[in-house]
């Protein structure tokens, strides 16, 4: 569990949220981003992956975090690195990880409001399981307004931020670059999008656990692949809803 306590930004709601109101396909990852982080539904998740790799290498508890964490670095995931290091199965530590208690989860009726209302296509794009993601965004309510979702396995266990994973999440989708907006809490997962040309918008997240997200805390700009920061996501797409009107982007 992180014991990183919650902290403010240097910078605060950068945003201009009103400039993606031409977008037309709204790209969400899941994990405290789409809800938030204070309900540390994570944290189970990330206490339950340093058990299953204590029990699968028999290795004590602390060597097995140490290890969880130092895979999430060098490889993006936990399960990247387990997979590549130990040839480990991605299906039972997936099955493991997420069998956790969703009741903390908040129902989220604005947020859903705000989210029906974008115009266009909607799609969750997670380094998780898709069945984490329909129990997830079930308890928050808004499950029915997704077109799709991309899941780790969907994208051959490549997580973001690699290209690969954005490559296979468009293909899958047919998603034009430059008619989408991704919404993420983790900084670096916003760098491809912002290469291919979508818009970024940094979700700013109480939970902190990567060195990446320590970093921002001395951010006094946003870098160039953080096009807009908030920390909270139902207002920002509340204010896009207010301005979405005149021609869409149409994308490449
Ligand atoms: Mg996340």
């Amino acid at each position: 569990m992180s014991t990183a306590k919650p902290r403010s930004l240097a910078l605060k709601n950068t945003a201009s949220p009103e400039i993606l109101a031409r977008k037309r396909v709204w790209i969400f990852d899941l994990d405290n981003t789409l809800y938030p982080a204070e309900c540390n539904l994570f944290a189970q998740v990330d206490q339950r992956m340093g058990e299953f790799i204590a029990k699968q290498l028999g290795v004590p508890f602390d060597y097995a975090r140490h290890l969880q964490k130092s895979y999430y670095r060098q490889f993006g995931t936990t399960l990247a690195g387990l997979m590549r290091v130990h040839k480990m199965n991605p299906e039972p530590f997936l099955e493991y990880v997420h069998d956790i208690d969703v009741s903390v989860v908040p129902d989220a009726p604005k947020l859903r409001a705000a989210i029906e209302r974008l115009p266009g296509r909607k799609l969750i794009f997670t380094n998780g399981s898709r069945a984490h993601a329909e129990r997830v965004a079930g308890k928050l309510g808004v499950l029915d307004l997704f077109e799709g979702i991309s899941d780790i396995a969907s994208c051959g266990y490549e997580p973001k931020p690699s290209a690969a994973a954005f490559d296979s999440m468009i293909k899958h989708h047919g998603v034009a670059s430059n008619a989408a907006a991704m919404f993420e809490d983790m900084p670096q997962n916003l760098e491809v999008p912002h290469k291919l040309g979508m818009a970024t918008v940094l979700v700013h997240s109480t939970y902190m656990d990567h060195p990446i997200q320590r970093d921002m805390r001395s951010w006094s700009a946003l870098p160039e692949h953080v096009h807009h920061l908030t920390d909270d996501l139902t207002a920002f797409l509340q204010v896009i809803d207010a301005k979405t009107d005149g021609e869409p982007d149409t994308g490449t």
